[in-house]
């Protein structure tokens, strides 16, 4: 029997045929009360070929935590993933890639043009489990160059929004 049983569909993904920056439904799920959960993939910057630091990563991590919650309904979570190339977004229900990529794209621009220091939340040791490393200028400096390609919401060919 295999050590690990359950295949993740996440890594069945061929990350050398898919073009970031995109948004990707990974799975839609329905809970035992009838519930659905989506799991989307923010593929910020290209697998194999760049990974964010994890300085700015976490800046990034921090202000969408807010920024998406601000401009989309029914956030549950978004975490980064370990290779560093995007994040996690869980919701209740299935909002759409194209509001979800909207909503991206517009929390970007504002941490690449508008967020100040003052603005990221949690960097106090009570607030943050690692909070000296921040970097709001790598956060700012990889929100540009992932804007200056367009966020398309299927990876596979370029559907720009
Ligand atoms: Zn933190």
């Amino acid at each position: 029997m295999a050590k690990v049983e359950t295949k993740v569909e996440s890594f069945t993904l061929d990350h050398t045929a898919v073009k970031a920056p995109y948004v990707r439904l990974i799975t839609e799920e329905q809970g035992p009360n009838g519930d659905t959960i989506a799991n989307f993939d923010l593929r910020l910057v290209q697998p194999n070929e760049e990974a964010i630091p994890t300085a700015g990563l976490h800046t990034i991590e921090h202000l969408l935590a807010g920024l998406l919650r601000d401009r989309l309904d029914g956030i549950i979570d978004c975490s980064p993933f370990g290779c560093r190339t995007g994040f996690h977004l869980i919701t209740w229900g299935n909002p759409g890639n194209d509001k979800v990529a909207l909503a991206l794209k517009d929390s970007l621009r504002a941490i690449r043009d508008d967020i100040e220091w003052e603005d990221v939340q949690g960097t106090t040791a009570e607030s943050c489990g690692n909070y000296r490393d921040h970097s709001l200028f790598s956060a700012k400096e990889w929100c540009k160059t992932i804007l200056d390609e367009q966020i398309s919401t299927e990876p596979y060919e370029r559907k720009v929004i």
